[in-house]
């Protein structure tokens, strides 16, 4: 928790944004300040850090390793400096060539590389890394080896942006500018589906984020970032040859961004400035302690790189942050109107009806010729022993899985073909029995990522704060569910703080915040206590009275038997059982499967 004094404090929005409101003072005044050796070196730094803010949300929050992107700097690079020396263009028409070229570019190779897991991802980005850097170096007219020289000066309102200390501005312009939008991008709605990107991808597909579309989109706007890079550096050295835009250069680029903070868009600047300066210093002192010439500070970097990712995973700028009196954090809920719910379906109207469905891994039959129907207002309770086949059903009635044989139709239409997006996008919405929350982030955050489907600002309109009316009614909208369910004390604490069964109703909301007519629970008790037990039913008691149906998974017999309007038993894939709960537990066949025959 916060002291009340830092609470104060941040929630004062001046002092909130006062270290960066002193980050920008040093930077308007340091060409005023510093020598110009200085001035050039935080120019590269700038240059370095704007790819590194690229890398931050792909690889630090989306988990997507690129090792490529020196490459898309070269192609920044390159588009300026061949067009403007051969045709004359302007330099600021050859950005947007260079963006358009960059884009096209990582389209291609994002639709081939991004549906790549593992190690795969990671290996195609250094395939395409190198082959960039040869082209550059093998194609004649880009001047081989060599490269291209006498690059034109950019100008801006008629001012010729000559020398370093004039250049600096515009670099740092770009910097700054990339921090805000990417800031404000990963605050948004958009920004938690990216966050949901590393280790919560089944999770945000079901809750109707399409994570494809999400992952190439940061594969994009790293390699905009890129090459926007690429033009400055191509400007303001006004020669280019291949040796930046190399693998080896890729690789540093990550490196700045795991020392400096992965997840943090303040590390990639931190990583940069930390990089270039030790590798200056060690350019410089390394020949002279060791009495010979030769790229030492590479081997240094090797070593360090090792170092840091053994001990230090987290980078720097966190332990940075923890020494900071203030710490930005939004502890209140902005006021929103209620967002609009969808039309409710009809009492005793058949929402799911699933039919033979059959499911197989390999040899082992999950489910096996199983029948489940659910209607709106009513509680469907599904029970049989550990390993019956009952997740794997939920699986496959809410497309996170694929039945292997059968009919499976929601609202009346077959769910088939479809994903777990597009029947989320329908109505159905669902918890995991292994929690899948996001641990670090907030629980209004997990929260409103249920509401991904009742929201449609972009990336765009999320970079300019012009999200900010939707994104209110989309926090609103997950602070009531949190309330509803009884943990408005926790709402602004990291969900991977709290205990496991209060994690477990966490998902409860999260699923509520989508607006369902169908809500699949899959052991919702577990964990909690009897008191927290007896809250929840009453809330499932609510939502069934509102006409929601529920389709519950459940081990705890006195409170599937206190709830349930009909049960359906499992065991070994198969349906044994099917009934009103007095029906259910006086069934000898139940007697004997599920409770081993003792009564
Ligand atoms: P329940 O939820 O009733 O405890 P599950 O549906 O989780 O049961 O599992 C049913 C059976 O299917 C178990 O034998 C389990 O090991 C197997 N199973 C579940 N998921 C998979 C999977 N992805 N791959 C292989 N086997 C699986
Ligand atoms: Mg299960």
């Amino acid at each position: 928790m916060s002291t009340p004094t830092r609470l104060t404090l941040t929630r004062c929005p001046l002092l909130r944004h006062l270290p960066f409101v002193a980050f920008i003072c040093l930077l308007l005044v340091a060409p005023y300040l510093l020598p110009e050796f200085s001035i050039t070196l935080l120019n590269y730094i700038g240059l370095y850090a704007i790819v590194a803010v690229g890398l931050v949300l792909l690889t630090g929050v989306g988990g997507l390793t690129s090792f490529g992107q020196a490459a898309f700097v070269g192609l920044g690079a390159y588009t300026t400096a061949f067009l403007t020396t051969n045709y004359g263009l302007s330099p600021w028409l050859t950005l947007f060539i260079g963006l358009a070229i960059t884009a096209a570019v990582a389209l291609f190779l994002g639709f081939i590389t991004l549906r790549m897991g593992g190690h795969y991802l990671p290996l195609g980005t250094i395939a395409w890394g190198i082959s960039l850097y040869f082209l550059f170096g093998n194609v004649e007219f880009l001047g081989g080896h060599t490269g291209i020289t006498s690059i034109p000066t950019v100008s801006l309102f008629g001012w010729e942006l000559k020398s370093g200390n004039q250049f600096y501005y515009l670099i740092w312009f770009v910097v700054v500018l990339a921090i805000i939008a990417i800031r404000n991008l990963l605050d948004s709605r958009e920004g938690r589906a990216i966050r949901a990107l590393r280790g919560g991808v089944v999770m945000a597909e079901a809750m109707g984020v399409n994570t494809q579309r999400t992952k190439i989109i940061i594969f994009l706007i790293a390699a905009l970032l890129a090459s926007t890079s690429g033009w400055l550096y191509a400007h303001l050295q006004r020669f280019v040859n291949p040796t930046p835009f190399s693998l080896t250069q890729g690789i540093e680029y990550l490196f700045m961004v795991v020392v400096g903070g992965m997840g943090h868009v303040w590390g990639a600047v931190l990583g940069a400035g930390l990089i270039t300066i030790l590798k200056q210093w060690l350019q410089d002192w390394l020949p002279q302690i060791l009495g010979q010439s030769g790229n030492f500070e590479i081997i240094v970097f090797g070593i360090a790189m090792v170092i840091v990712l053994q001990k230090a995973r987290v980078g720097l700028w966190p332990v940075i942050v923890k020494l900071l009196p203030l710490r930005a954090e939004q502890r209140s809920v902005p006021e929103a109107k209620m967002l609009p719910k969808r039309p409710l379906t009809v009492t005793n109207e058949v929402l799911l009806e699933a039919s033979e469905v059959t499911k197989r891994f390999g040899g082992l039959v999950a489910n096996n010729n199983m029948d489940l129907s659910v209607r709106a207002g009513e509680v469907m309770a599904l029970i049989g022993p550990n390993g019956a086949g009952k997740s794997t059903m939920f699986n496959c009635v809410s497309g996170v899985d694929r039945a292997s044989e059968g009919k499976i139709a929601f609202l009346g239409d077959s769910t088939v073909d479809q994903g777990s997006r597009d029947i989320a996008r329908r109505g159905m919405s669902r918890t995991f029995q292994h929690v899948r929350l996001l641990g670090q982030m907030s629980v209004i955050e997990n929260v409103a990522i249920g509401a991904h489907l009742r929201g449609n600002k972009g990336i765009i309109a999320a970079a300019l704060r012009l999200d900010r009316v939707e994104e209110a009614g989309l926090l609103a909208e997950a602070a009531r569910q949190i309330e509803r369910v009884g943990l408005a004390a926790h709402m602004f604490d990291p969900a991977g703080s709290l205990a496991l069964g209060q994690q477990r109703i966490v998902e409860i909301a999260r699923a509520l915040a989508s607006d369902p007519c169908l809500l699949l629970l899959d052991e919702p008790a577990a964990g909690l206590r009897y008191q927290e037990k007896q809250a929840l039913a009453e809330l499932l008691r609510k939502l069934r009275a509102e006409g929601m149906g529920i389709l519950l998974v459940e081990h705890d017999m006195d409170f599937v038997m206190g709830l349930a309007d009909r049960v359906v038993v499992m065991e070994f894939g198969e349906k044994i059982c099917e009934g009103l709960p007095e029906e259910v537990q006086r069934d000898p066949r139940v007697l004997e499967a599920y409770l081993g025959g003792v009564d």
